[in-house]
């Protein structure tokens, strides 16, 4: 299979743009003086990433979903070989060796991943998540120290936020750093961490300020910390009810010191870098629950045209057809939702709540499709010689991670009453 690096030299991105944005200008020229401005025509750099993603998911990686979900080991091999494609870490900017994708071409990629088995998704999008807040928020040489090394090998790393105690109440979280001399020292429990037992380095949100009135915009501070850093301890893989294959763990820090120069802008800027940093990862979250819910429809389809009962195939008796015509709209819904997403934060604009509300839809949208699709397959549905129930058992996270349906909500209502005291109107 071509990498994609090697298809951007067959195509260099800069001439496919040119060629995708005078065809452009042609058209709009041709059919209309008013140009609507939308499009949902792929570039023909994101059909090839798609094309790429699309090849790898089904010929590498979906044969072997159901043994990884069986066996829950971590997905080393297939790491290697997304790695080698050029589709691990897509958003690492190109002066740092990567290949500077945008949100919505790599939420192309994690769509198609997710099709083949979201928990291997779900270990390679934690490398984004992790690196999320250097790339928005690091300086040259923690950039070229911390994205650098992940260009140069398959590594991993990993977001520590969460803790035993605080979760959806991020302020909550109790990690204190104490700052001596030239260096930072960090004690504290992190809990929930994916890709925990296997990173490379840490991005971790720890408390900074000793006054327990400090408002959270200026009582945390981000580090980078590197995992091998003496009084690190990572914790056992947990086992969880889907997405086995991919690694939660939890992570102590007893006395770990961090140099000065890994703090992520200044001390007191943590919390708004690490909820900043979801804007760009929540699309891609529910791109995940997309493609998962995709996955579904289209194994649901497959048996309702192939099972027969009372003399005809279960498609057509209209209680299993309007079934599928339920997922069909949620999943196009939830595609259309991580598009705009995407699309706003690539266009430099505030996308806090379109981010909200694509996760939240698909999060919801994907649990509703995989039971159905369960339903569809009737008893076979429940039991593990079908795809089904790893669907079924894989879409919970999409409610609970990167914020729960319920925080999801608390966004999005945050941010509709805001725009409505503004008087803005969509
Ligand atoms: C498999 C997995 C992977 C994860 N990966 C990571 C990771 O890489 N990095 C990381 O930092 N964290 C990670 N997490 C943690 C995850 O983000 C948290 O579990 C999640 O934010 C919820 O926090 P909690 O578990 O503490 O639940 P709680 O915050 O205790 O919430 C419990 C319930 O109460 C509801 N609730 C809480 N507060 C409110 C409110 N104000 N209004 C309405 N309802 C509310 C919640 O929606 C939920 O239903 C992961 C978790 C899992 C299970």
């Amino acid at each position: 299979m071509a990498s994609y690096r090697q298809l951007l030299r067959v195509v260099p991105v800069s001439r496919s743009l040119a060629r995708y944005q005078s065809t452009t200008a042609e058209t709009s020229i041709k059919t209309s003086s008013i140009s609507t401005g939308i499009s949902f025509d792929l570039s023909d750099e994101q059909k090839e990433i798609k094309e790429l993603a699309r090849k790898f998911a089904r010929e590498s990686i979906l044969p072997k979903a159901a043994e990884y979900d069986r066996s829950m080991e971590y997905p080393w091999e297939i790491v290697k070989q997304g790695w080698e494609l050029g589709l691990l870490n897509p958003h690492i900017p190109t002066e740092y060796g990567g290949m500077g994708l945008g949100t919505f071409e790599g939420c192309l990629i994690t769509e198609e991943i997710a099709y083949a088995c979201t928990g291997i998704q779900t270990a390679l999008e934690a490398n984004n998540l992790g690196q999320m807040p250097v790339i928005i928020a690091g300086n040259n040489e923690q950039k070229k120290m911390y994205l650098g090394r992940m260009t140069e090998e398959p590594l991993m790393c990993a977001y520590g936020v969460t803790e035993p105690g605080a979760g959806s109440d991020v302020a909550s979280i109790r990690t204190r750093a104490e700052r001596k001399g030239d260096e930072w020292v960090i004690n504290g429990q992190k809990m929930w961490i994916t890709n925990g037992g296997v990173a490379n380095w840490y991005f971790l949100l720890a408390r900074t300020s000793s006054d327990p009135k400090s408002p959270a915009s200026g009582a945390f501070t981000g580090f980078i910390v590197d995992a091998n850093s003496p009084g690190v301890t990572k914790g056992r893989k947990e086992v969880n009810m889907g997405q086995r294959c991919s690694n939660t763990a939890g992570i102590t820090f007893e006395d770990v010191i961090v140099p000065k120069e890994n703090v992520l802008l200044g001390e007191g800027a943590g919390f708004k870098i690490a909820m900043g940093a979801f804007d760009r990862t929540r699309p891609p979250v529910a791109a995940g629950a997309v493609g998962l819910s995709q996955r579904a429809l289209d194994e649901a389809t497959k048996y309702a045209m192939e099972r027969k009962t009372f003399g005809t195939q279960i498609a057509n008796h209209q209680a299993v057809s309007f079934m599928l015509a339920e997922m069909a709209m949620e999943t196009e819904l939830g595609r259309l939702a991580w598009m705009r997403a995407a699309w706003e934060v690539d266009q430099g604009r505030r996308n806090t709540y379109y981010a909200s509300i694509a996760k939240g839809f698909a999060g919801d949208a994907a649990n509703r499709i995989t039971s159905n699709a369960v339903q569809v397959f009737g008893g076979n549905g429940f039991n593990t010689e079908y795809p089904v129930e790893k669907l079924m058992r894989d879409a919970k996270i999409y409610q609970i991670y990167e914020g729960t349906a319920q925080i999801q909500r608390l966004i999005i209502a945050r941010e509709h009453l805001s725009r409505a005291k503004m008087g803005l109107v969509h």
